[in-house]
């Protein structure tokens, strides 16, 4: 029988939900990094998708999450504080 290659998720090394920054317990009860990050699953998974669209992810987002990329957009943009770009304060 031929053995498969571990996967890992491309995105763990900065992923805050791999490195247990979102949810509270021990790590290894997260069932995320069983079903998406540690399978090829990580190829559906929100986070790593927003990740490569944004270079970023909002921790309310999860690997399932159902919400468009539009919202989330909308929401990193809304984290930005206004003070780094005075020119679009009030737009
Ligand atoms: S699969 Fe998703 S949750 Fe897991 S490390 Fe990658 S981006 Fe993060």
């Amino acid at each position: 029988m031929q053995k498969t290659a571990p996967v890992n998720c491309p995105k763990s090394a900065i992923c805050a939900l791999y490195n247990d920054k979102i949810l509270k317990g021990n790590g290894n009860n997260n069932v995320y990094k069983l079903i998406y990050c540690t399978t090829c699953r990580f190829k559906n998974c929100k986070r790593y998708h927003t990740y490569r669209m944004a270079g970023q992810c909002p921790d309310f987002i999860m690997p399932n999450s159902k919400h468009g990329s539009d919202y989330i957009l909308r929401k990193i943009e809304e984290e930005i504080p206004t003070e780094a770009f005075p020119g679009l304060a009030g737009e």
